[in-house]
């Protein structure tokens, strides 16, 4: 599955979020399998109200979301690049991600201590950014000199990769992250290899005070303006406030939110938010026993999206037959969807869409 890790610096409020994130998870969804796989990793469910729809009209005895993997990775301080605090261990957690969810305080409480006596989230995200900078320029000098062997040689994968880590350290020399460099579509996988901390897509979250959930206040607008120059994603959420709300049931959690002028809860914000950071899309499975979300990255072909579900649906891919969730819900279900000749006929060709209800053809 997708991973997205949770860090940030000290008495941000990363544990009360993802505390907040994993419960919740687990109350929403009954029939959900949800685990927390180790003490700081969980899995939750993608919130998607046309999941429900789909199962509404099929009738599906199980609905099952798909998920999105959290890990709080704590211990990430100033200095950790050289050592400090959990130091590498922190940062050999965060090259197992596939983007970064940053937490920053927003919030003045003169009761939790900030570790440098002052809330500045910008300066906050600058200090943070600059240790995985640090990081990636040690990491890639290292491995420079470890493939110099091979690019003599004229290894051509060496060759590539040495072009790529040079590109690389261009930028990160110039105190920038390595996600600024523009990568070829040939280099793309090759780059992703390289495994860099600051090459991971980042959603900056802008933990505020309870009463300011709704409106954001000025920490959060100096985040909002500073994710914008970056092109990085933001989202405002009072982690406290999520904490409350994940221990109330469904009815009283919406009360709840009403009372705050909130119409989602933060967590459904911030979970869509790394889907879309991620660049993933959702694809249905329906029928009367379950209705299920799986997740793509967007333009996934048929077969690979079938190998989501099993490999075997992969190899022996025949055909998918298709109907838009669009066509399903508006129309009234599968039967009626083929009756208006609204189920299409796919091939190994076909880039999957969101929202795709598909059903698929395979041999054994
Ligand atoms: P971590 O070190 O980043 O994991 O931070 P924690 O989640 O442990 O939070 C540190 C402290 O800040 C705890 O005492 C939290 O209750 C408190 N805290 C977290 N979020 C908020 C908030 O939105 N407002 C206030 N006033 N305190 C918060």
């Amino acid at each position: 599955g997708f991973r997205m890790g949770i860090v940030g610096l000290p008495n941000v409020g990363k544990s009360t979020l993802f505390n907040a994130l994993t419960r919740t998870a687990s109350a929403q969804a009954e029939n959900f399998p949800f685990c927390t796989i180790e003490p700081n990793v969980g899995e939750v469910a993608v919130p998607d109200p046309r999941l429900y729809a789909l199962a509404d009209i099929a009738k599906s005895k199980q609905i099952i979301p798909t998920r999105m993997t959290f890990v709080d990775i704590a211990g990430l301080v100033k200095g950790a690049s050289k050592g400090e605090g959990l130091g590498n261990q922190f940062l050999a957690n965060i090259r197992e991600v596939d983007a970064i969810a940053h937490v920053l305080r927003c919030f003045e409480d003169g009761d939790v201590v900030h570790v440098d006596g002052r809330v500045d989230p910008v300066s906050d995200a600058e200090t943070i950014e600059t240790e995985l900078i640090i990081s990636d320029m040690e990491s890639l000098e290292k491995r420079l000199q470890n493939i110099v062997r091979k690019v003599r040689g004229g290894d051509k994968e060496a060759i590539q990769q040495e072009r790529l880590m040079k590109m690389a350290l261009e930028a990160l020399n110039e105190g920038k992250p390595a996600r600024v460099v523009e990568v070829a579509e040939d280099d793309l996988k090759a780059w992703r290899m390289l495994q860099l901390l600051t090459s991971k897509p980042v959603l900056y979250v802008c933990n505020v005070a309870e009463d300011e959930a709704a409106t954001g206040n000025a920490h959060s607008e100096a985040v909002a303006k500073m994710a914008a120059e970056q092109g990085n994603a933001h989202v405002v959420i009072s982690a406290r406030i999520e904490e409350e709300i994940s221990q109330l049931d469904a009815e009283e959690a919406e009360m709840f939110l009403s009372e705050m002028g909130l119409d989602e809860a933060g967590l459904d914000r911030l979970i869509k938010a790394g889907y879309n950071l991620l660049k993933l899309e959702t694809y249905f499975t329906v029928g009367p026993k379950e209705a299920r979300a799986w997740t793509i990255p967007v333009g996934t072909s048929a077969p690979k999206a079938a190998g989501v579900i099993h490999g075997d649906f992969e190899k022996g891919f025949i055909r998918a037959e298709t109907i838009a969730y669009d066509d399903f819900v508006g129309l009234g279900g599968e039967q009626a969807a083929k009756d208006a000749g609204k189920m299409r006929a796919e091939g190994k060709g076909y880039v999957v869409k969101d929202g795709d209800v598909m059903h698929f053809l395979f041999n054994n």
